[in-house]
């Protein structure tokens, strides 16, 4: 039970004040769904808004306080946004583009009034532009904040009100007894829980406070580690051997590597054991990883168990799907494939197959660890790109299974070995360093996003020579919405220069279906280039596509794009990669985008970032994906971790069943971060 001092905390966030359905749906999509979320829902720095007599390249990518006279409307036409153009101080023409609610923006604008225009300056081709501004009239313009501090945004919700709403979140916060030495927090200077809180909604720069409230974050984890392992060895698993009759009859066209052999080899080791295997195989993009799993997963199925293997997306598990499908046929080995979109009889037929034994492998996405989903003899699950591993230890101990199936977790995000504690704990880890013979490296260009056209007639050269390439569009707003529309206003410039049959999209809004269907087409060479968000930046594989183009290349993590250049370089022919950066790059910006070029070693790649990037370069949670932690940067992790873990084991030596005051206050934090694998935890051990 979770301790009554919680409870405010822990209230849906209907029940706050002023929340109503409407906002609570709109919270719901930043994962904001209790007042603690909201309380925890931190600044993640101050906005800085320049006033400026007129639009200038010094400005570009600031947010501008900028008087304009508009002088004309462009309707948009079907999916098209609305432009108003309108001229500054200087006679700048500048673009004002809203891809919705454009009967607002009219009214907002009218024409030949001056007005005050707030929002950041971009720059498309030689058209100044900003996207969505706020609109003032100028009387009122020297009441905007030029400082303020700013949070996670979604659409419907402004930051003024997100910041209220965080601050509704905070009330409910109690004080809470302390879980930390207090002689570290006179040390460092260390403020308490709540106070810490309050203090960077206030400063998001409080840096002490920050510290805290990482340390608090990495403890949780670090306990929960450990609590974990020991129910974990409790429990026994099912070794599993296989007699070699379906691997010998594999067809493959070429050798295995060294490392894939080795790694194999390891694999095979853990599932003959008594003992559930707990293993991470950690290899670059196209070194080969799915051979791996299917050689696990064969031996598995020789030993007579069925083995599942999970995907992040639908994309990705079709893909999987169809790659195995091929191979397993060959040898009669049954697979099928279970996601979101089977339904009906579909589905059934795959649980029925499922739970009599007559589908040895299953594919899928989440959609195969539901409820209803009950297999006959599970031995095996394989988690592909998947790198939170705390999800993955709490699925398989969550099997109700008295003998918990044997796990393999999959990722090619190479994560620097001074992260490796807090996110794999306890995990054994493989490593592929070897790439298959043959490949050609990818030659990566950072070129200025003012050459865009010299871009697209490249691009244009490769197309005529039959060649297919990806174009990324930067995520730039809070709102998936809004970074659908760039993507779709990229597309539109692409098709307008290429011709509409030419240019495929995806991106995040899409239905699955939808974007199976385009995917197939770019798949298939009908379409030459696929305009999409970072939707494709796992696992696709189109050995014909030779050429990425990373738009706003600055705003990605290292980690992502490395992903992304590894959709390339899959064939036989020389593949390239362009990063399109923009204006205003800080200096640590500029190296990171001269790593990308400098090498194509993932795990080098991992280590510098992390080294370059500076404290006050967080990353944003849309870059990472999805955290392990809410406040704690990996440069956090590095420091705090070793000491979080020293401490978690002190205290779990101390009093293991967490009963001592300062038991309970642990059992406090682990239920603020862990939540449901605490309440387990705790009520087991
Ligand atoms: P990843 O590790 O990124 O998941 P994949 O498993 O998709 O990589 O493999 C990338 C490509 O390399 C695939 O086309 C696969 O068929 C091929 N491949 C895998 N192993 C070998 C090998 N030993 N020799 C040559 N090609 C291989
Ligand atoms: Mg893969």
């Amino acid at each position: 039970m979770r301790p009554d001092l919680l409870n405010p905390l822990f209230a849906e966030v209907e029940a706050l004040k002023g929340v109503g359905p409407g906002i609570a749906k709109s919270l719901a999509r930043l994962h904001l769904t209790r007042a603690i979320d909201l309380a925890y829902h931190l600044p993640t720095g101050t906005i800085d808004r320049v006033r400026a007599p007129h639009a200038s390249q010094a400005l570009l990518g600031r947010i501008v306080v900028l008087d304009v006279l508009p002088e004309q409307v462009r309707a948009g036409s079907g999916k098209a946004p609305l432009r108003i153009y309108a001229r500054d101080d200087n006679d700048n023409m500048i673009t004002l583009t809203f891809f919705n609610n454009p009967a607002w923006a009219k009214k907002q604008l009218p024409l030949n009034e001056m007005r005050t225009v707030i929002g950041k300056l971009d720059q498309w081709g030689q058209e100044w532009q900003i996207v969505h501004p706020e609109v003032l009239e100028p009387a009122k313009a020297s009441e905007v904040a030029l400082r303020e501090p700013v949070y996670g945004l979604t659409e419907g919700i402004s930051n003024k009100r997100m910041r209220e709403l965080a601050l509704t979140g905070l009330e409910r916060a109690p004080e809470l007894p302390e879980w930390i030495e207090p002689s570290q927090l006179v040390h460092d200077h260390w403020p308490a829980w709540r106070k810490a809180l309050a203090e960077i909604h206030s400063d998001p720069a409080a840096t002490n406070a920050r510290k805290r409230l990482s340390y608090d974050e990495i403890f949780a984890n670090q306990l929960v580690m450990m609590l974990l392992r020991q129910v974990a060895r409790r429990k026994k698993g099912v070794p599993l051997q296989g007699d070699g009759r379906l691997t010998d009859k594999l067809q493959l066209p070429y050798q295995l590597t060294n490392a894939q052999q080795r790694v194999i080899g390891e694999i095979r080791g853990d599932m003959a054991q008594d003992r559930p295997m707990l293993r991470l195989l950690q290899g670059d993009v196209g070194s080969g990883k799915t051979l791996v799993a299917l050689l696990a997963m064969l031996e598995a199925v020789e030993a007579g168990a069925q083995a599942a293997m999970l995907a992040p997306t639908e994309i990705l598990a079709r893909q999987h799907h169809a790659t195995l499908q091929r191979q397993c046929e060959a040898i009669g080995v049954r697979i099928a494939i279970l996601t979101g979109r089977e339904k009906g009889r579909a589905r059934d037929s795959v649980l029925m197959g499922l739970a009599d034994g007559s589908i040895d492998i299953l594919v899928g996405t989440h959609a195969i660890f539901q409820q209803h989903v009950g297999y006959k003899k599970l031995g095996l699950i394989v988690i592909d790109e998947q790198h939170r591993f705390g999800v993955s230890q709490r699925l398989l101990l969550s099997e109700k299974a008295e003998h918990p199936p044997h796990l393999l977790a999959m990722t090619a995000t190479p994560i620097p070995r001074t992260l490796t504690l807090t996110h794999y704990g306890e995990m054994d880890v493989s490593r592929i360093d070897e790439m298959p013979p043959g490949r050609t490296p990818v030659e990566t260009l950072v070129i200025s996003d003012q050459k865009l056209t010299d871009v697209v007639d490249g691009l244009g050269r490769h197309l005529a020579s039959g060649g297919q390439a990806y174009w990324v569009c930067p995520l730039v707003e809070e709102s998936e919405a809004i970074d659908a529309a760039a993507a779709e206003e990229r597309a539109r410039l692409l098709r307008f220069r290429f011709g509409e049959t030419k240019v495929g999209l995806v991106h995040g809004r899409m239905k699955g279906a939808e974007k199976d269907d385009v995917m197939a087409s770019f798949t298939n060479g009908e379409l030459g280039v696929l305009v999409a968000t970072t939707v494709i930046e796992v696992g696709v594989d189109v050995p014909n596509a030779s050429l990425i183009i990373v738009e706003g290349a600055e705003r990605f993590g290292l980690a992502q794009l490395h992903q992304l250049r590894g959709r390339v370089g899959r064939g036989a022919a020389a593949s390239r990669c362009i990063l399109l950066r923009g204006q205003n790059l800080t200096e640590t910006g500029r190296s990171r985008l001269a790593l990308m070029r400098e090498t194509n070693d993932g795990f080098r790649i991992a280590e510098e970032d992390l080294k370059l990037r500076g404290p006050g370069e967080m990353l944003g949670t849309r870059q990472s994906g999805e955290q392990l932690f809410k406040v704690a940067t990996p440069e956090d992790v590095a420091e705090l971790a070793p000491i979080a873990q020293g401490d978690a084991r002190l205290l779990l030596d101390r009093d293991g069943g967490l009963a001592s005051t300062r038991g309970q206050a642990a059992r406090l934090c682990l239920y603020l971060f862990e939540r449901d694998a605490a309440v387990e935890l705790i009520r087991g051990g």
